[in-house]
Parts: structure tokens; C-alpha cells; sequence
């Protein structure tokens, strides 16, 4: 971590666990999939990921939930704050996706895209003209672009 990078910092509703992020985050998005839906409760996910190496937890510990065969959900345990999504980011190595609703300052990063569309509930969508991919997969190209029909 240098002077220079950027860092984000956030923490769960009752301050017991923080952390600080460096640098760009590697993705920035909504996720629809049902796993964010569980885990938040809510009905779709802005999430900011970095490299794992970049992420620190400076105040207390995150209680992780493992969802799947390596990735663990990140909250605390105190408050029940979602937090992380944790596991292996494929072409983008070992990830830390923040849950952005976290984040000191939410508004400081803007999702790009909308993943694992597929999966939103039936009743919600979110205004503006955001690509909205089937799953994760870019090169399969966005299968709508725009949140009409
Ligand atoms: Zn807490
Ligand atoms: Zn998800």
C-alpha cells in the first residue's frame, strides 16, 4: 500500500468490525444472484471488488459464512451487518467484493453493469442504461441493455 492509492473505508451498523480497501477496485457491480439476495435480504447488490491483498480488516474480525465450495460471505457477528463476498474471482484472482451500502462514503464508486441478471426478482429493476449480463460472463456480451421490456 502506497501513499497514493486510494483507500475505502467502511464498516458494519454497529462499528465493531472495519476495514480499508486500497487502490481501484477491480469490478463494481449489481449482483441479482439469489446467494446476495439471502445474505443481505435485499433485492439486489451493489458490490465493489479488490484484490484480496488489498482489503485489511482494521477493527475487529468479520464472521464468515461459507455459501459455497470456497467463498465466504463476510458479516458481523455482533450486528449481522452483510459485508464481503470472498472467494476466487476467476481472471481476477483472489477477490474481496465490499457490499457497497457499507462503504463510508457509498457514493464514491459507481456500478458498471449488472450481473447475474437472470436471477432479479420478477419486480424489481433499477433505472438507467447499464448492461445487464445473464451471468458474470463478459464476453457473452449483455443480453439487455437497457431496463425497458
Ligand atoms: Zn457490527
Ligand atoms: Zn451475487
Amino acid at each position: 500500500m502506497t501513499d497514493t492509492e486510494k483507500t475505502f473505508c467502511g464498516g458494519c451498523m454497529c462499528g465493531a468490525v472495519r476495514y480499508e480497501a486500497a487502490g481501484e477496485p477491480v469490478s463494481v457491480i449489481y449482483c441479482h444472484c439469489e446467494s446476495c439476495r439471502r445474505h443481505t435480504g435485499a433485492p439486489v447488490s451493489a458490490l465493489a471488488g479488490f484484490s484480496r491483498d488489498n482489503v485489511r480488516f482494521t477493527k475487529g474480525e468479520r464472521k464468515l459464512y461459507a455459501s459455497s465450495e470456497g467463498v465466504g460471505r463476510g458479516f458481523c457477528a455482533d450486528c449481522g451487518t452483510t459485508l464481503t463476498w470472498e472467494g476466487d474471482g476467476e481472471e481476477l484472482g483472489p477477490l474481496v467484493e465490499i457490499h457497497m451500502g457499507t462503504l463510508d462514503d457509498p457514493g464514491a464508486l459507481t456500478p458498471s453493469c449488472h450481473v447475474r441478471h437472470d436471477e432479479r426478482i420478477s419486480w424489481f429493476d433499477t433505472a438507467g442504461k447499464l448492461p445487464r449480463y445473464r451471468e458474470w460472463e463478459v464476453e457473452e456480451g449483455p443480453y439487455r441493455s437497457d431496463p425497458a421490456g
